[in-house]
């Protein structure tokens, strides 16, 4: 079964308000095991909307609008969703007496114009809004589903949740579809879509995506079943061979991240970090202390940008990064070891790179990053290449290092 979400408003195509609505209805669809076909965006234009409603009704089981059910002039969904189903516009005149009441509650005359709110499309039925003055409404046509809902986020939703969303579910014959998403570290998209392709391409069901970012790559296993075990199990099926593809690259198939990962890890082994970052200027620690409670494990950090500050604050010989340069190896580590010796915590952590887009050569071109760890997680450093732009780079070091991290608190092979 499908379903496709229009949101109505011509304030929805400016860069002022964004249509969150679809955010809320899609997870609910998902939930009910209904796939969403496409969301559309529609300016409050009689000829648009007509369209829009006919093309979503050709395609889908479930159409549903949000917006445009106020009383003003350009609110025009009751009647271009009716145009577009050939059918006329009834007014419920109950709705409007009760709409004139809800008004003299509050003290209030109801102007003409609210009248037209208590309009339903032929052959449809109003679902009372009890939080605004714009009822819902709800009509079947030719065998779909055609829900319209108000625009506040506030409003639509408990309509959409209490009144709407069981009968979606009858229709949809109480089918479920779960997803999991593996996040993956360390690999590139297409290193990761060259060992999995072979195996979620014998699967049909779950269905793949595979979603790459600066520094991650994501697998996205969507199962649909009859019920949650079953998807739950069928999920698994082909969970288990993609974990055996990719050995210690998986950090969470529970929907953290990374630094919620590793800050987990800290907090369980009792284990304090201090951070020494040059290229990344504090990105990682911040990243860290996103996370509540990180005061637990986060001893410090030192933003070590210039030569001088790694030799005064963290220790660096000074004839060291003379003789191999800021971004290296060697320095990566003596940071690593310096920040340990100077705070003091159980693990030191350090990275040095260059972000770019000046101060590459030929032999250490912009991307170049080393990345070091010295104490209870272990004595490592990575050398990276990272592609992109400044804060690409950044960002993938962040990434990185906190994966040097997770391995080496998990003893997994460099
Ligand atoms: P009302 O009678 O309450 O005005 P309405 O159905 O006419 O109901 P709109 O006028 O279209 O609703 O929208 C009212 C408010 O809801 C506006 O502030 C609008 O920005 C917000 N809104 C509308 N659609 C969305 C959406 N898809 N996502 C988030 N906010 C929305
Ligand atoms: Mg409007």
């Amino acid at each position: 079964m499908r379903a496709e979400i229009l949101a109505i408003g011509s304030e929805l195509l400016t860069p002022l308000r964004s249509d969150t609505n679809a955010l809320h209805l899609t997870a609910k669809f998902l939930e009910a095991g209904v796939e969403v076909g496409a969301r559309v965006t529609v300016a409050d234009d009689f000829g648009l909307l007509e369209s829009a409603f006919r093309a979503a009704l050709a395609r889908a089981d479930v159409v549903v609008s949000t917006g445009g059910l106020g009383p003003t002039e350009d609110d025009l969904t009751r009647e271009c969703a009716a145009a577009a189903l050939g059918r006329r516009l009834v007014r419920d005149l109950g709705y409007v007496e009760r709409l004139r009441e809800r008004f003299a509650r509050f003290g209030r005359v109801m102007a003409a114009v609210n009248e037209k709110q208590g309009d339903v499309i032929e052959g449809g039925r109003l679902i009372l809004n009890p939080r605004g003055t714009a009822p819902a409404q709800v009509v079947e046509a030719e065998g779909r589903l055609l829900v319209l809902l108000p625009g506040p986020p506030h409003e639509m939703a408990p309509l959409f949740d209490e009144h709407v969303l069981p009968l979606v579910r009858a229709r949809a014959g109480g089918r479920v579809l779960k997803t999991r998403v593996l996040r993956i570290g360390g690999m590139g998209e297409s290193d990761v879509e060259q060992l999995v392709a072979p195996i979620y391409k014998t699967f049909t069901n779950p269905r793949t995506t595979i979603l790459g970012a600066a520094g991650q790559v994501e697998l996205h296993l969507t199962a649909e079943a009859a019920s949650e075990a079953e998807a739950e199990a069928r999920v698994e099926a082909l969970a288990q061979p993609i974990r055996a593809v990719l050995p210690g690259r998986i950090f969470s198939e529970d929907g953290r991240e990374l630094h919620e990962v590793v800050a987990a890890l800290l907090v369980e082994r009792g284990l304090t970090l201090a951070l020494a970052e040059s290229c990344t200027a504090g990105l990682i620690a911040a990243r860290l202390t996103d996370v509540p409670g990180s005061s637990r494990f986060l001893e410090r950090g030192y933003v070590v940008y210039s030569n001088r500050s790694k030799s005064e604050a963290l220790g660096v010989d000074a004839a060291l990064i003379e003789a191999h340069g800021a971004v290296s190896e060697e320095v990566a580590r003596a940071l690593a070891e310096g920040v340990l010796r100077a705070s003091g915590a159980d693990i030191g952590a350090a990275v040095t790179g260059i972000a770019g887009p000046d101060g590459g050569t030929a032999d250490k071109p912009v991307g170049l990053t080393y990345l070091a760890i010295s104490g209870a997680a272990g004595e490592r450093v990575r050398r990276a290449q990272f592609p992109g732009e400044r804060w690409r780079v950044r960002e993938q070091a962040v990434k990185a290092l906190l994966d040097l991290l997770r391995r080496g608190l998990l003893r997994i092979d460099a």
